[in-house]
């Protein structure tokens, strides 16, 4: 007998006809002899709405009311699926992050997760039930609806899967798995079998949002195996493993692209000590992300600062800047929320010279300005205007012949 976790996103879970035959496919696998945990999201488009009515009451919405609002979402799809099971014959429980204790620390809408109790989940199984979690949301050791940033219930699932010490963690989407680029752009797109935490990692952060990247900071610290695939084929998806059960690697295993950041420069910076920690601290201590800084400096000279944060977070940097540069004496603060993130990722790169200038070879052929670059060992990404976003996807994709196998050459 094994014990699965699986989790169902929003649009598996999109209306009572799919939230019924979802439950068919899980009470299928416990009749098959396992014991089964389901982690469900809202119903798709359901934390947007709520998101839209926060916003018609507050500007930037109270953080804590946010995450009492949001996590309702999950409340809705969790109770009729448990009735979807008993509906079926069988037996079924619901549970709130906070019923089972999932305990969060206290940044509300991005809290992590510190602990997962486990005795009331073990005592539901051992009683024959199919035990339905809520994705996304958790509870401080106050008492205090918390939830986990976008995409979190991907989180939830495998934070699940290792405090339980599950056997598998099936992510349940509507794609068939994790494909060379985002499927709905760019037609070319093939399925991946087999890629490394390393890799999902960068692919998530960059933007594929098939995989919520702390989930798969969890899946490599804890040795989940994961398995993304899809809610409406019985196809086998793609395996995100330990990089050493990979015989051969990519040169460039994805592309990807997020739309969700904004760049920020401040000009006429006074080029002192301490002037950057003046910047970025108080960033940092209101929760908030930063993500490229690019700084050229000429000694003696003042100097421009650029960097990008989530645009969710746009409106209180700027906010919270204006204030920084009255007090540092920069010239001005500028943004621009219209940027789009490119990146090519692949394990390949650590072994091969000569991808990134493909890559802005690939962006003058198509007369696309690059505004950042920026590098790690596995990837490249550069920022861009956003109207270019999918033909810069298309054009990387076929200049890295993803649509065949890339494997590089024996050298
Ligand atoms: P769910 O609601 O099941 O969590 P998401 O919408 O969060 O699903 O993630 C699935 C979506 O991720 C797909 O519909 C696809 O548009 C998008 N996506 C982006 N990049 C990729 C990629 N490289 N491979 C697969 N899907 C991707
Ligand atoms: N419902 C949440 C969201 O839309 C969490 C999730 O779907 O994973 O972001
Ligand atoms: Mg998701």
């Amino acid at each position: 007998m094994a014990l699965i976790v699986q989790k169902f996103g929003g649009t598996s879970v999109g209306s009572t006809d799919k939230i019924k035959n979802v439950a068919k496919r899980v009470l299928r696998h416990q009749q098959q002899g396992h014991q089964v945990v389901v982690v469900l999201s809202a119903m798709s488009g359901q934390t947007d709405t709520l998101l839209g009515m926060a916003a018609e009451m507050q500007h930037l919405p109270d953080l804590r009311e946010s995450d009492m609002l949001l996590a309702t979402g999950e409340q809705v799809t969790i109770a009729l699926f448990a009735m979807a099971i008993k509906g079926a014959g069988s037996n079924a429980v619901s549970l709130l992050g906070d019923q089972v204790r999932i305990i969060t620390d206290a940044m509300h809408t991005k809290a992590r997760i510190k602990e997962i109790e486990t005795d009331v989940i073990r005592k539901h199984l051992d009683a024959g039930r199919v035990v339905v979690v809520a994705g996304f949301q958790g509870v401080t050791s106050e008492g205090e609806i918390t939830t986990l940033g976008r995409g979190g219930s991907d989180t939830t699932a495998v934070a699940l899967a290792a405090a339980l010490k599950a056997d598998a963690c099936e992510i349940y989407t509507d794609v068939e798995g994790v494909y060379t680029a985002d499927p709905n752009i760019c037609a070319q797109a093939r399925k991946i079998d087999m890629i490394t935490y390393d890799e999902m990692l960068e692919l998530a952060s960059l933007g594929a949002k098939v995989l919520e990247i702390r989930s798969v900071g969890l899946a490599k610290r804890y040795k989940v195996p994961l398995h993304v695939r899809s809610t409406f084929s019985e196809n086998e998806g793609t395996w995100v493993v330990e990089e050493e059960r990979i015989m051969e690697s990519m040169l460039v295993s994805g592309i990807t692209y997020s739309r969700k950041e904004a760049r920020i420069t401040i000009t006429g910076v006074p080029d002192q000590p301490g002037v950057a920690s003046k910047i970025f601290q108080p960033i940092s201590d209101a929760g908030i992300l930063v993500d490229m800084i690019i700084q050229n400096t000429r000694e003696g000279q003042l100097t421009d600062i650029t960097f990008t944060v989530l645009r969710t977070d746009y409106a209180r940097t700027m906010e919270m800047l204006q204030k920084t540069i009255a007090n540092i004496g920069a010239e001005s603060v500028k943004g621009d929320e219209s940027i789009a993130k490119l990146s090519i990722v692949g394990v390949g790169m650590r072994n091969h010279s000569g991808i990134a200038s493909t890559m802005f070879q690939v962006m003058a052929n198509e007369g696309i300005n690059i505004m950042m670059i920026s590098t790690s060992e596995i990837k490249v990404s550069c920022i861009i205007a956003e109207k270019y976003t999918e033909l810069a996807v298309r054009s990387l994709h076929s200049a890295f012949a993803l649509d065949k196998n890339n494997l590089p050459e024996e050298e």
